[in-house]
């Protein structure tokens, strides 16, 4: 039995993550597998733990659905409001942090789809216990990339996606699983991050069975967001989320729109891989059909094409190192008429560039100044206090002028206070540049 615990449950990727889960657990029900290995492994699954912010409502449906055992509800009156609802189990343990409730049983595997920097604790968690974890939470990388390693070596697991020597384990691993599935009795064990950010997802697929000093470079493709190629002069809310290709949380969105979110993910695909930034390109490509490439040292590259849908890492993350069957549409090259590449624009994105210039800082408290002054940012966009073009002005006069010292993210507290103190500062003084 795989126990899953979800960590940001009622939002995009977490309700994608139930999607496949439901369609691993109708697989295991279907009578076409026969007894394979595939309808034992889909047959596996057991949702046993879940995590969110307000939604308690969305947790309540979840509770009649799945045996949950221990949740998290960070706001305070939705969590009194489940407490205090007559349907609630009577035997769940509730808690205000995520990272609380996932401690407090045990877990095969933790998808961390939290949203912003609530997602460190957890990810840290996660590797400190060495429960595999299925990560859509890029902020924790960001901010906390430094800890994550650190946490890695003290429980002595196998390392992250990206250690060294992981093409030949998932080598290894994967043959095991995919040249003899029928026979595959025993779950296979999971490196300690499987990511699900489709780039990286992506990136981790290509890397499979092949030998790091082989490769040149790794190629990150990005959209571009809702206004490339159509600058807008003062964008609302509204035409900031509506993202051409994926239907995403509202952070991410106005991220993709900025490119901040590319900055994030290359910092993402650094810690994750351990690439340095020079071996790191973006490309921009509308399509999205690519979701990233390898360059190989001999000049040739390899790509992994798909639909934009998240359910479809996921589900490969569910399964690793096994391929089920999906009952989503699967990609057509000839329903793609063409597929366009150019290089990012930066005038265009400036978030970009000061994200790629923060990161070659190796100063892990910066990227938190950065990150934090971010969310900051997009949320006083959200709630109209700002234009869509302030983002970038508030998050460049955050970095040059609230001091921090750079020992200050040498924990997950000096982390999550510098996050704070960087917010409230934001938050007090973004009227004198807008
Ligand atoms: P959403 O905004 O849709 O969902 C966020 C989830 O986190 C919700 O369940 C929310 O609960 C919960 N949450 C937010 N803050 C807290 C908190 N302080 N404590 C506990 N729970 C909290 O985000 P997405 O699903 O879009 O993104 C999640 C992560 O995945 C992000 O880091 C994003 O960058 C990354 N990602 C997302 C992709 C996508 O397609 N959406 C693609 C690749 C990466 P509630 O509903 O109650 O507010
Ligand atoms: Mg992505």
């Amino acid at each position: 039995m795989r126990r899953i615990f979800i960590a940001g449950i009622s939002g995009s990727i977490g309700q994608s993550t139930l999607s496949s889960l439901k369609h691993l657990q109708g697989l295991a029900k279907s009578s076409g597998l026969g007894k394979t290995a595939i309808k034992k492994r889909a047959a596996e699954y057991s949702l046993v733990g879940a995590a969110l912010h307000s939604n308690w409502q969305f947790l309540l449906q979840i509770c009649q659905e799945h045996p949950l055992e221990s949740v998290a509800i960070a706001d305070d009156s939705a969590r009194q409001a489940f407490l205090q609802h007559p349907d609630k189990p009577k035997h769940i343990l509730v808690f205000s942090q995520a990272d609380r409730a996932l401690s407090a049983i045990p877990c095969d595997v933790f998808v961390n789809a939290l949203s912003g920097s609530a997602g460190l604790a957890s990810s840290l968690l996660a590797l400190k216990h060495a429960i595999p974890m299925l990560l859509a939470n890029k902020e924790s990388v960001v901010i906390g990339g430094h800890l994550m390693r650190q946490a890695l070596t003290r429980s002595e697991s196998r390392g992250l996606c990206f250690e060294k020597k992981q093409a030949k384990t998932a080598k290894k691993t994967a043959t095991e699983g995919l040249g003899n599935i029928e026979n595959q009795e025993s779950t296979p064990r999971l490196p300690a991050v499987l990511p699900l950010d489709s780039e990286h997802a992506a990136i981790f697929s290509l890397l499979e069975n092949k030998d790091q000093e082989t490769i040149n470079k790794l190629i990150l493709t990005a959209s571009g967001g809702p206004f490339f190629k159509r600058h807008q002069q003062n964008p609302s809310i509204e035409e900031t989320l509506a993202h051409p290709n994926w239907k995403m949380g509202k952070k991410i969105s106005v991220d993709s729109a900025t490119m901040m979110n590319k900055g994030l993910e290359v910092i993402e695909a650094h810690v994750l891989f351990d690439f340095s930034y020079d071996k790191i390109d973006v490309v921009i490509h509308p399509e999205q059909a690519i979701h990233s490439l390898i360059e190989m040292k001999d000049g040739m590259c390899y790509a992994e094409l798909g639909m934009t849908d998240m359910r479809y890492p996921i589900q490969r993350a569910l399964t690793y190192p096994l391929r089920f069957h999906s009952s989503y549409k699967p990609f057509s090259l000839t329903s793609q008429r063409n597929l366009s590449f150019y290089e990012c624009p930066l005038k265009q994105y400036p978030l970009f560039t000061t994200a790629l210039n923060v990161a070659k800082m190796n100063n892990p408290a910066a990227l938190v100044v950065m990150n934090a002054a971010n969310q900051q940012a997009i949320e006083l966009f959200l709630s109209r206090k700002v234009s869509f073009h302030d983002i970038p002005t508030l998050v460049e006069k955050t970095l040059a002028e609230f001091s921090f010292s750079q020992n200050s993210a040498a924990s997950l507290d000096g982390v999550l206070a510098l996050t704070h103190q960087t917010e409230i500062w934001l938050a007090q003084r973004y009227k004198e540049s807008c």
